[in-house]
Parts: structure tokens; sequence; C-alpha cells
């Protein structure tokens, strides 16, 4: 895990690896009570900074998403943490598969992490979450002597303990109060319920640090979110636009497209682009790996935006080397290559000729992981070198993106309502594994078809099933097993 050294400037990120220079853009107004990504809202209010973990890329949380994040913390400890009249954020945590904060009335209330060993979603609630609803289990009642011991980070010893909820187990997050109900801290018990309420010393519960945060509740919409934003939305788009103008000088005479996955980021970045510079065809490449929504999506902008699309069709290439390679993994992302690199590349030659060249803007950003935060911003692709890519809201966050497009009442994939935060191949081995017990929720045909394909191919090369079951096939290549 990452340490995080002083907010708002640098963090210390230890295995996530290097330092971390960049500024938490995510702000709250307290009089609006949205967030705001400036030190002013547009109400003209000073905003205060919201402690997220970096690279801090938070987004909104979707209907589905807070029904979701609710449920998790009603079966742990009978608590809603996402009130239904308040906007909430998600942030995605680096972490050993998925996890993310939750930010409501500015304060990270908690957060939810994916076990895939347990195969299960962990509720890890904060100090302030107990503001917005009150534990039904897992609570640990604490003498008052020993609240200021406990908010200081210190562990919950026997003696401070009054009694501890019948539902508690070894290793269970918990919530401890005082018995007036207020929260002195949250941790992990370290024994029983039965053994806690019978001790008479030792440790009951290791106590979690306390990160201080500052949870102001109140009403408002999207919509407030939108104005309390103006003045970002309006900076952003236009240094997008500027960043257009400065960079495109040497390309203008080629042929230029906006590429289109389908996705949040591409969406934004074709809409700054025809609000800034001009209306140009979207390039999509059909996989053969997309969600059913993601064509959808394709066809609905392009009607809406009444753009030409240009559309390239790997067919059956990924199938085809899947039976030479076996499935792609995080060190062994042969897919790319197949599936969408070598089909573009053939299409500009086809197309434009041998030397041919094509200009692409691409919805790559900085805070979308630290790899993303060194890459350029203009840049030839390595492996198609005839394209040059361009992007344009490199340096915005996805909440820029998603107000930018609800600003703009623009269609996006229906999939993000559904809990899905990445487009793109349905089994991309770069997705956790909490994404993917979404997708077989959601589209338990797509996951039966990947499923079938790889227990064919691991019988035919006499690989144990289990590198399958365990997911160690998304992170270790079959080479390497
Ligand atoms: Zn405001």
């Amino acid at each position: 895990m990452y340490k995080a050294v002083c907010r708002d400037k640098t963090y210390k990120l230890g295995d996530m690896g290097g330092l971390y220079h960049g500024k938490i853009l995510l702000h709250w107004c307290d009089s609006c009570h949205t967030p705001v990504l400036a030190d002013h809202c547009a109400c003209g209010e000073n905003t205060r900074a919201v402690p997220v973990t970096p690279p801090g890329d938070a987004r909104p949380a979707f209907p589905d998403d807070i029904e979701f994040v609710n449920q998790v913390y009603e079966e742990r400890f009978g608590m809603q943490i996402i009130p239904d009249d308040q906007i909430a954020l998600l942030n995605k945590v680096p972490d050993h598969d998925r996890m993310e904060e939750i930010i409501v009335g500015g304060a990270i209330v908690g957060a939810i992490r994916y076990l895939p060993a347990r195969k299960r979603w962990e509720a890890l609630p904060r100090p302030d979450a107990v503001l917005i609803d009150k534990p039904e289990k897992r609570s640990i009642i604490i003498d008052d002597g020993a609240f200021q011991s406990v908010r200081d980070g210190r562990s919950l010893l026997a003696p401070g303990l009054i009694s501890c909820d019948c539902s508690v187990r070894e290793g269970d997050e918990v919530i401890m109060m005082t018995q007036a109900g207020d929260c002195a801290g949250v941790g992990r018990a370290r024994v029983d319920a039965e053994e806690a309420n019978l001790m008479e010393r030792g440790q009951v519960v290791k106590t979690r640090k306390n990160i201080s945060s500052k949870y102001t509740p109140g009403k408002a919409t999207w919509d407030d979110v939108i104005k309390a934003n103006e003045k970002v939305l309006a900076k952003a788009e236009a240094a997008s636009g500027k960043f257009i103008a400065d960079n495109i000088s040497p390309y203008k005479h080629l042929p230029m497209s906006v590429s289109y996955s389908g996705g949040k980021d591409s969406l934004a970045t074709l809409l700054v682009v025809m609000n800034t510079y001009r209306k140009l065809p979207i390039l999509y490449i059909d996989t053969g790996l997309e969600f059913s929504s993601t064509e959808d999506n394709v066809r609905d902008v392009q009607e809406r935006y009444d753009l030409e699309c240009v559309r390239i069709e790997s067919g059956d290439e990924f199938w085809r080397d899947f039976q030479v390679n076996g499935p792609p993994a995080r060190n062994n992302r042969w897919c790319c290559k197949t599936a969408k690199l070598e089909p573009l590349r053939r299409h500009i030659i086809e197309k434009y000729g041998e030397n041919g060249e094509l200009v692409s803007f691409i919805g790559q950003r900085k805070y979308e992981s630290f790899s993303r935060m060194k890459n350029p911003r203009v840049w030839r692709n390595s492996y198609v070198q005839n394209q040059v890519c361009l992007a344009p809201i490199h340096t915005w966050t996805a909440l820029h993106v998603w107000l930018y497009i609800f600003r703009e009442k623009a269609p996006f994939n229906i999939l993000y309502k559904h809990g899905v935060d990445r487009m793109g191949c349905y089994m991309c081995p770069a997705s956790d594994a909490g994404v993917f017990e979404k997708i077989k929720t959601i589209h338990p045909e797509l996951w039966q078809e990947w499923e079938k394909a790889v227990t064919e191919w691991m019988d035919n090369n006499g690989v144990p099933e289990s590198w399958f079951e365990s997911g160690e096939w998304k992170t270790q290549g079959y080479q390497s097993v």
C-alpha cells in the first residue's frame, strides 16, 4: 500500500512505486454540497480539499453503484452509507484487486474492497459513516474512558470494552461506539464476540489509524454539481482547445479522426474536439469482444452528432491467435496487437498508402493511473508509427469527464449506470476480479463464452483448471506457469 506523506503535494507510494507529484483536484463546497474541481465554487464560496487517495480520479456514484455499496454495508453492518438525496462519489484506490473510497458530504465515509480469494466484498467504514446511519451489527460499545485512546489510533483493550455485538468474529471490521452513540474509531476484531465479552485483559480490536475528514451533509443534484463547476468546465474545455490549436499545425494536412471506444473518455474527447476544433469522423475498432451496449453507444453517438463512423472490424483474429497463444495476460498482452493495432495499421495503409498517416484524438488521461502520469500528450503509436496521437483531455479527472458529458447531455454507454466503470473488451486481463464479478452478473452469456473457450484451451494444453479459477491467468501468461 502507498503512504500519503503530505496531502495536496507529494505522496510516497510504497509498492506502487515512485513519488506522485500531482495535486489532488477534488474539493467540496459546503454551501452547495457539491464536489468542485477548484479552490472556488461558482457560488463564490471557498472550497475545501477532500483528502482522497491518489491519483484521485473520483467519479459519480450512479444509482446502481449506490444500491450496491449500501448492500455491502447492509450485509456487514446493518447500515446504509450513502443517503439517497446527497451527492456521492467513488474513488478507485490502488490495491491488489478493487478498492473504492466512498465520498459523501465532502468526507471519505468508508471504502469497499473486493477479496478475490473469498469472492466477496468487504466494507471498510470510517468514523464519519455513523453520522449517516447507526450500525446494527458488528459494533462494539466502549467505555468513555477508552474513547480518546481509540480516537488517537490505539488498540481497544479488554478493560475498555462494555459489550461486543454477537455477530463479531475474529478478523471482522468493527465500529467502536460510546454508549451515547459517538464513534471512537474503526478497526479489526482480534477475537470472536464470545471471547471478547469474557476477556479481562488483552487486545480486543486493532484500531485503524483515523484520517481526519469533515462530513457536511446537504442535499444536492447533479445539475447543482454542473452549476458549481461551470467555470471549471469552461476552463478545462478552453485549455483542451488551446492544446489542440497549439499542437495541430504540423499535422493539419493529414486525415483526422477521433478514436471512439464507447467509453466515457473517448466521448468527452469527441465532444471537446467538436466544441473547440471541428467535427471529425469517429474511428471505432470492433475487436469482436465488445459489449452490446458499446455497439449501441457508437450508433447513438454517430446519429446524435451526425458523424461519419469509420469501422474497423478485426473479425475472428483474436480467437485465431487465442488458439496459439492462450488467454492474454497482463504480462502477455498480445491481444491489443491482434485485435486493435494490426487491424488499424492495415486500415491506414489500405486507405492512405504505405507512407500514409492519420491523426487520432485519443481519450487518454493522466489521472487514470500512475503509469499514465508520465505519458506524453502528443505521440506516435509505437506499433502503428503512421498514427499520430493527441490527447486533448490528458489533464482531466474522471469527474471533469462526467460533468462535461452531463453538461452536454451526451449519450453515454449504459453499462456505466450498472456499475461497470471500464469499457473495452469484456475479458480484458487488465480488469480486476471485482469488475469481472459485475460483468458475470450483467452479461453471464459473455462470461460463459470466455470460460468455455479458456477451459477448452486448458484441456488441449494440459493446463490445470486452478490456473483459471484462481484468476492467475490474468497476471501470469501461460508461458510463465
Ligand atoms: Zn458553492
